[in-house]
């Protein structure tokens, strides 16, 4: 690895958006369901493939949580990134279908990583990460839509902050014809259990699949943002590839499947951006798939920086989030005016309001976000974040984070629940912030920061 010059940051996109991401791979397991038809079987985490970037680092330490996530604050120390604000993110198969005690000392081993000391209980170990040098500011799992619902109190008891579902596309007959072995239904349900308990969603989508066209991908996709039933936070978009090991391989030397050509999936791309609204990001789009292990299909990775630097030459305007991320403005030496202003958007989504409250200048550059949702559950900040380079706790900023946006963001939303008459407000908050929210009045009760509001 190429070491830094002094006071450089080697690939700084990776910690663009205000965080550093560690992600922890679970050791191989097959699915419950069995395998749908576009997922590869090749002896490693379902789904990946051995020469997935992730998967050689974790097969290396034999899939052990501890050494993955040292291992991982090592190499962002040698790249000169900061290190104080951790997003972790478990993945690989479906870990709420392992055994329950392995998830809990998987999480467990993540905990002691970030504190460098290994703790008695979970709690012991969370509660030494609440002000230990590297904080776990979100935790994020990805499952099933079927396997989530009956697992939310577990998810919390782990200071879990963000699910990531398998969703693809919102079709029953499709489900049925790629053997995902779940319903619409269920991700429904999952989605409105999900954001009743305060988490952040992303749902994976996937074009292309057996069964649908670019015609009805549109009309699907675009029934994610039109349906309060779904109305997702984040989105991976990762248009489906015939991989080895996989049904779908068969059916493709068959003639029986075709996967999309990239011009096909540019175009498709370009249209579902221009819909995705203000309130969604799009974490990423394809899949890091090592192209020895595409059979058919896009090779391209970076596929996204074309589709953007179009969109961008024909000055588009997107409401997409990371579109709009102070961050990348300043990467690419963008022009950033510094007044800003609070804009909310109001949506209904899953039987409740949610509010979405961002700071932005006048060219539309996002510097800030936070999601309220108010629902008979009551009211519960989702997320809160503050966009632009990450930097070292204590850090004074220039631009972006630490520079009082989040207290802004903070004092407005409580305004909109003293408006609302509710007297609680909760968030759900990363073991690691804590000690913000408790900076601001709040407490720990349960598994959630709560302030009581003054009506
Ligand atoms: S649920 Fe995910 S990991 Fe499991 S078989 Fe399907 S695609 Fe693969």
């Amino acid at each position: 690895m190429l070491l830094p010059k002094p006071g450089e940051i080697r690939k700084p996109t990776k910690t663009i958006s205000g965080i550093t991401p560690i992600a922890v791979m679970l050791p191989p397991r097959k699915c419950d369901h069995g395998s749908c038809v576009y997922c590869p079987n090749l002896n490693v985490p379902q789904s990946y493939t051995p020469k997935s970037p992730v998967v050689m680092r974790a097969s290396k330490v034999n899939y052990d949580a501890f050494k993955q996530v040292k291992a991982r604050l090592e190499a962002f120390k040698a790249m000169n990134h900061p290190r104080d604000k951790i997003e972790l993110i478990i993945m690989g198969g479906t870990f709420l279908q392992y055994d329950k005690k392995f998830q809990y000392k998987f999480v467990k081993a993540c905990y002691d990583a970030l504190n460098n000391k290994i703790s008695k209980t979970l709690v012991d170990a969370q509660k030494l990460n609440e002000s230990s040098k590297h904080r776990c500011v979100a935790l994020c799992i990805e499952t099933r839509p079927d396997e989530c619902v009956q697992f939310i109190n577990r998810m919390k008891k782990w200071g879990a902050t963000r699910v990531e579902l398998g969703v693809q596309i919102v079709d029953d007959k499709i489900y049925k014809k790629v053997k995902r072995g779940h319903t619409v239904e269920d991700v429904v349900d999952a989605t409105k259990a999900l954001k009743n308990a305060g988490f952040k969603i992303g749902y994976h989508i996937m074009p292309g699949l057996l069964g649908s066209n670019m015609e009805k991908d549109l009309v699907l996709f675009k029934k994610l943002f039109s349906d309060s039933k779904f109305k997702p936070d984040q989105l991976k978009i990762y248009p489906c590839q015939v991989m080895p090991c996989s049904e779908l391989e068969r059916m493709y030397w068959k003639k029986q499947y075709n996967p999309y050509t990239k011009e096909q999936i540019s175009k498709l791309l370009i249209k579902m951006l221009k819909i995705i609204p203000r309130y969604c990001r799009v974490m990423r789009i394809m899949r890091e798939i090592p192209p020895e292990y595409i059979v058919a299909g896009t090779i391209k990775i970076d596929l996204r920086k074309d589709v953007e630097a179009e969109l961008r030459k024909k000055d588009s305007k997107l409401g997409e989030i990371r579109y709009r991320e102070i961050g990348f403005a300043m990467r690419d030496k963008r022009e950033v005016k510094t007044s800003l202003k609070l804009e909310v958007t109001k949506y209904k989504a899953s039987d409740g309001d949610e509010y979405f409250l961002e700071i932005v200048n006048e060219d539309d550059i996002l510097f800030g976000l936070l999601r309220l949702r108010i629902s008979k559950s009551g009211a519960i900040i989702r997320e809160i974040h503050v966009y632009g380079q990450a930097l070292k706790l204590g850090e004074v900023g220039k631009l972006g984070q630490h520079t009082g946006l989040g207290k802004w963001l903070m004092q407005e939303v409580e305004k909109i629940v003293k408006r609302n008459k509710i007297k609680k407000l909760s968030v759900i908050s990363g073991v690691g912030v804590r000690e913000y929210y408790r900076n601001l009045g709040y407490r720990l009760q349960g598994t959630y920061m709560v302030k009581n509001i003054k009506v």
